[in-house]
C-alpha cells in the first residue's frame, strides 16, 4: 500500500542491507556494483569524493588512515574521526548517512523515498537510538522509524514459514560484527512479543579479529623482529604503526572467515621494523587456536541466554529452538557450543545477512507513512479524536473492529473502505461508539480506510491510522523498551538521590508517565536557584551514578514569572515514543507555567580522564565497604566486596594502558563495566543498607511513641498503631525503599503533632531567632520575628506555627538541613 512506509534499513556494523515490501511479499534491492545482497559499511574519504562499500573496503589495507568502518559501536558518542585527507572530522552519524544514502541508491525506483524504518540492536540505549534516527534524517528520510533487531530476525522468520508455523517461543541469537543480541521471542495468534531481551554493544565478530591481532600476530611480530611497544604504536591515532594495525586487523578478519570453512588459513602481510627493514610476514593459525581465544566471549554469550531462561522461570522444554542471526554464527564453535550448553535445537534456516533487512521490510509494509509537516492545518483545529481497537493479525476470514470517538459527534457520518475497494460500508451515521466486521483477503496485510464526513459530504480531517490487519501474516505486538527509565530524585534519608522507575524495561511502547510531586526548595523569582529533573536509563534500583543520564529538564529562577514556594505542587509528564523520542514536560501550579522539552540527545562523551576518576572514586567506596563489611565480621559479604575489588582493580589497569587517543573503543567498553560493577556493588551492599534503614526505623518509631504519649490524641494514637501492625511485613520485605516510606510516615506523624504544639514551636522559634542566624531576606525575616514575638505573647500558636513556617523557608539550605536534624527531621 503506497501510504505505507514499506524500505526497511538493515544498518549494520559491518554490513548494510535494504529491502521493500510490495503486495505482500519483500524483495531485496542488489548492490549495484557487486551485485550483492549487501553494502560494506565502510567509508573512504578522497579529496575530491566520498566513496562508500565495497571499493572503500578495498581500500582498508592501501590507505587505512582514510577509510572508516565498524562506526556503528561508537554511535551514541562524541567521537569524530579525523580524516587526514580531507582535513576534516567526522562523526558516527555523519558516516552512517553516507550508508544511508548509498542504500537509496540501490533503489532505482525513481519515486522519491523520504520514510523508512532502520533497525537497532535491542539493546541500543536511547541516546545510541536517537543518533540512529539522526542518521536516517541526515541521508534525507523525513520519517525514520526504527526496530530492534530481533525483532525484524522474527518476523523475517516467521513469515518465511507462515503456514506451518504454531504458537510457541523461541530465542534469537544474534552475534554480528559489532553487537550482540539475545531476546526471547513468543508468538501466540500470529502476534509476535519479544518478552525479554539482553544484549552487549561490544561483542561481536570485529572483536574476534582484534583478539587474533592481540593473541597471534603481535606476539609473533614482537618474538621475530625488532619491535619497541609494538601494541601501543599500533592501536594509538598518532602511534607509528597505527595502519599496519588496520591491515592486520583486516588480515584476522580474511582468515576467521576462512577458519568457518578450513582447519586452518593463512594471515599475509608487509611490515617495516624499527631498523628500516621490510618483511614479508605469513603466519598461520589454526581453527583449535583460534576457538581457545574466543571461547570466553562465546561463553559469555550464552551466559545471557542461561540469565533470560532464569529471568523468566524457562526450562529448555519451554524454548522451541535457537533462531541464529548474524555473520559470526557461521563459526562452527558459535553453533555447537550454544547447542552443547543449552541443550536446544539451534535454526539456521535464514539467511544471517539478509534477515534482519527482510524483517524490517514487513514492518514497515504495517507502518503509515507520517511527514509532519505535510499535515493539514485543519488537522490540528479539529477535536475529534478516534481510539481504534482490534487484533493486528488474525488466521481468521474476518476481524471484528470497533472504535471509541471523543469529541462532538453530532451530525457526523464514517465510512470504512477496504483498499482494493473489495469492502465499503458506505456511509454511517457516527456515534461515541462504532463497530464493523471486517471481512479480510487471506494471506495479506489488510488496510482499511477510515473517513470521516460532515452533512454535505465534506471529509472531516482527522488524525486516524488506517486499520491495518495481517491474515495468515505475522505481526508485532509492539517493541518492548530496553532499559527502565528512571527520575533521579532527592532522598532525605540517605541524603543522596535515588532513581524513581518510570516507565520499566521490557513495557511496550508508546509509554506516558504522569505524576505530581512537591517540590522540595525554595525558587526565588529572577535568582539564579534552579530545579533539575534528570531523567536516568539503566536498573531502577541501581545507584543514579550507576545509570546514563539522558537529558535534563531545569527550571531556573529566571524562567518563572512569580516565586515558586517549597512544598508547591509540580506536575512531571514523561512521554516515550515507540522510536524512543522522549519528551519532559512539568507544570507549575503555582505559577501556572509549563516547561517542555524533546530530548534527543545523539551524543555521550567519555573524557579518559573522567573516566579514570569515577573508576577510582568506585575503588575507594568499595574499599572502605570491604572494612566496613569486615568491622561487623560479615566475611561472606567481604569476600563477595573482594571480587568486586579485583574487577575494579583490572578496569584501573585497562584505564591506565590507554592512550588519550586511542582508536579502539575499549573507553566505551571500559565505561559499560563501570557502570556494571557499580550497580554490582549497591547489590552487595544493599544488606547493609538494609539493616541501617531498619535500625534508622526503629529509632524513629521510639521518638514518635514519646511524642505521642506527651501531646498525642486518641486518631493520632491509632495511626501510629495502624503503621506499627504492619511493621513485621515491611521489615522482613528487604525492600530499603518500603522500610523508608514507612519511617517517612511516622515522621509525618511526628511533624503533625509538634506542629501544634506549643513547647516545640517556642523552642525551634528561639533557634531561628538566636544571634547567628542568616536569612536569604533579612528584611522580611526581622518582620516575621516581630510578628513570632508577638504570637508568643498572646499564645496565637496558630500564628507562631505560620511564622515558624516562614522562617524556615527564608534560611539557606544548609541552616535548614541543621535544624531539621536537630528537631529529629532526619
Ligand atoms: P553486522 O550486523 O554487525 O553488520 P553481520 O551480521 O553482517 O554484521 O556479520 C558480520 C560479521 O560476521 C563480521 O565480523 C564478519 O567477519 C563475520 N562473518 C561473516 N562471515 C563469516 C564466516 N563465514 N565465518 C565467521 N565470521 C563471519
Ligand atoms: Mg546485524
Amino acid at each position: 500500500m503506497e501510504n505505507m512506509i514499506n524500505f526497511g534499513i538493515d544498518l549494520g556494523t559491518t554490513n548494510s542491507v535494504i529491502a521493500k515490501f510490495t503486495k505482500g511479499e519483500v524483495n531485496i534491492y542488489k548492490n549495484p556494483i557487486s551485485w550483492k545482497d549487501t553494502l560494506p559499511s565502510v567509508v573512504l574519504f578522497r579529496k575530491d569524493k566520498i566513496i562508500v562499500g565495497e571499493q572503500a573496503k578495498s581500500y582498508l589495507e592501501k590507505s587505512p588512515k582514510n577509510v572508516i568502518s565498524s562506526f556503528k559501536r561508537k554511535m551514541g558518542t562524541n567521537e569524530a574521526y579525523k580524516i587526514n585527507s580531507i582535513g576534516k572530522s567526522v562523526t558516527p552519524i555523519e558516516l552512517s548517512a553516507h550508508i544511508i544514502k548509498e542504500l537509496k541508491n540501490f533503489v532505482q525506483s525513481g519515486t522519491q523515498i523520504d520514510s523508512t524504518v532502520i533497525t537497532i540492536p535491542a539493546s541500543f540505549d536511547t541516546i545510541q537510538s536517537n543518533a540512529t534516527k539522526e542518521a536516517g534524517r541526515l541521508a534525507g528520510f523525513k520519517q525514520v522509524v526504527l526496530l530492534q533487531e530481533p525483532i525484524a530476525a522474527s518476523l523475517a522468520y516467521a513469515n518465511k514459514r507462515m503456514n506451518d508455523l504454531k504458537d510457541g517461543q523461541w530465542i534469537v541469537y544474534d552475534l554480528g560484527g559489532g553487537t550482540f543480541d539475545v531476546a526471547l521471542v513468543k508468538i501466540n495468534d500470529g502476534e509476535m512479543k519479544i518478552l525479554d531481551h539482553e544484549g552487549d554493544n561490544f561483542l561481536g565478530g570485529s572483536d574476534f579479529d582484534r583478539l587474533i591481532v592481540e593473541k597471534k600476530i603481535i606476539p609473533y611480530l614482537e618474538a621475530e623482529y625488532n619491535f619497541k611497544n609494538l601494541e601501543k604504536e599500533m592501536k594509538s591515532a598518532s602511534g607509528k604503526y597505527n595502519s599496519v594495525f588496520y591491515i592486520a586487523l583486516h588480515q584476522a578478519e580474511q582468515a576467521k572467515i576462512q577458519l568457518s570453512a578450513k582447519s586452518s588459513a593463512e594471515i599475509e602481510f608487509d611490515i617495516t621494523d624499527e631498523d628500516g627493514e621490510t618483511h614479508e610476514i605469513i603466519i598461520t593459525i589454526t581453527r583449535s587456536e583460534f576457538e581457545s581465544m574466543i571461547q570466553q566471549y562465546i561463553d559469555k554469550s550464552i551466559e545471557m541466554i542461561k540469565k533470560i531462561m532464569v529471568q523468566n522461570s524457562l526450562t529448555s522444554n519451554d524454548i522451541d529452538f535457537i533462531l541464529m542471526v548474524g555473520g559470526s554464527t557461521y563459526i562452527p564453535l558459535v553453533r555447537n557450543r550454544v547447542n552443547e550448553i543449552m541443550q536446544l535445537p539451534i535454526n539456521c534456516e535464514i539467511d544471517p545477512t539478509t534477515a534482519i533487512a527482510i524483517g524490517a521490510a514487513y514492518y514497515a509494509g504495517t507502518k503509515q507513512k507520517v511527514i509532519k509537516d505535510e499535515k493539514p492545518k485543519s488537522y490540528v483545529e479539529n477535536k475529534l479524536i478516534i481510539k481504534t481497537a482490534y487484533q493486528k493479525a488474525t488466521k481468521e476470514s474476518e476481524e471484528f473492529f470497533a472504535a471509541k470517538i471523543e469529541g462532538n459527534v453530532e451530525g457526523l457520518f464514517y465510512r470504512i473502505v477496504r483498499e482494493d475497494g473489495g469492502f465499503d460500508t458506505g456511509l454511517k451515521l457516527l456515534s461515541k461508539k462504532i463497530s464493523e466486521d471486517l471481512p479480510l483477503v487471506n494471506d495479506s496485510y489488510n488496510y482499511f480506510n477510515i473517513s470521516i464526513y460532515d452533512e454535505q459530504n465534506n471529509k472531516i480531517p482527522v488524525d486516524v491510522e488506517p486499520i491495518g490487519i495481517a491474515q495468515g501474516k505475522f505481526s508485532i505486538a509492539g517493541q518492548p523498551l530496553p532499559n527502565d527509565i528512571c527520575l533521579e530524585v532527592d532522598d532525605f534519608e540517605s541524603k543522596h538521590t535515588r532513581c524513581e522507575l518510570v516507565f520499566q524495561k521490557n513495557s511496550i511502547l508508546p509509554l506516558r508517565y504522569s505524576k505530581i510531586k512537591e517540590i522540595n526548595r525554595i525558587i526565588v523569582k529572577g535568582s539564579d536557584d534552579f530545579l533539575r529533573i534528570n531523567i536516568l536509563e539503566g536498573p531502577h534500583y541501581a545507584l543514579p551514578e550507576a545509570n546514563r543520564s539522558i537529558g535534563f529538564l531545569e527550571i531556573s529562577g529566571k524562567g518563572i514569572n512569580r516565586n515558586i514556594a517549597k512544598g508547591s505542587d509540580i506536575e512531571i509528564s514523561l512521554e516515550m515514543s515507540e522510536s524512543r523520542d522522549l519528551t519532559v514536560s512539568a507544570y507549575l501550579t503555582m505559577t501556572d507555567q509549563e516547561f517542555k522539552e524533546i530530548f534527543s540527545p545523539t551524543m555521550r562523551s567519555v573524557p579518559q580522564e573522567v573516566l579514570s576518576e569515577q573508576i577510582s572514586e568506585l575503588s575507594e567506596k568499595i574499599d572502605k565497604e570491604i572494612k566496613f563489611a569486615i568491622e561487623l565480621e560479615n566475611y561472606e559479604s567481604a569476600k563477595d566486596l573482594k571480587s568486586l575489588k579485583s574487577e575494579i582493580d583490572e578496569l584501573i589497569g585497562e584505564s591506565l594502558i590507554l592512550s588519550i587517543d586511542d582508536v579502539t573503543d575499549k573507553r566505551y567498553q571500559l565505561e559499560d563495566k563501570k557502570c556494571s560493577v557499580a550497580q554490582k556493588i549497591y547489590i552487595a551492599t544493599q544488606d547493609k543498607e538494609i539493616e541501617m534503614a531498619k535500625s534508622r526505623y526503629l529509632e524513629v518509631k521510639q521518638i514518635c511513641y514519646e511524642t505521642i504519649n506527651e501531646n498525642g490524641n486518641d486518631v493520632e494514637q491509632k495511626h501510629f498503631n495502624g503503621i506499627v501492625n504492619q511493621e513485621h511485613t515491611i521489615l522482613s520485605s528487604k525492600s530499603i525503599l518500603k522500610i523508608r516510606e514507612q519511617t517517612d510516615k511516622l515522621k509525618d506523624l511526628m511533624w503533625t503533632i509538634n506542629w501544634r504544639t506549643p513547647s516545640f514551636l517556642i523552642d525551634t522559634f528561639q533557634w531561628l531567632t538566636s544571634e547567628r542566624q542568616r536569612f536569604n531576606d533579612q528584611e522580611k525575616a526581622k518582620g516575621l520575628i516581630e510578628a513570632g514575638k508577638f504570637a508568643i505573647n498572646c499564645e496565637n500558636f496558630d500564628r507562631l506555627a505560620e511564622v515558624v513556617y516562614d522562617l524556615f523557608n527564608l534560611l539557606p539550605e544548609l541552616s535548614q538541613d541543621e535544624l531539621k536534624s536537630k528537631i529529629g527531621f532526619y
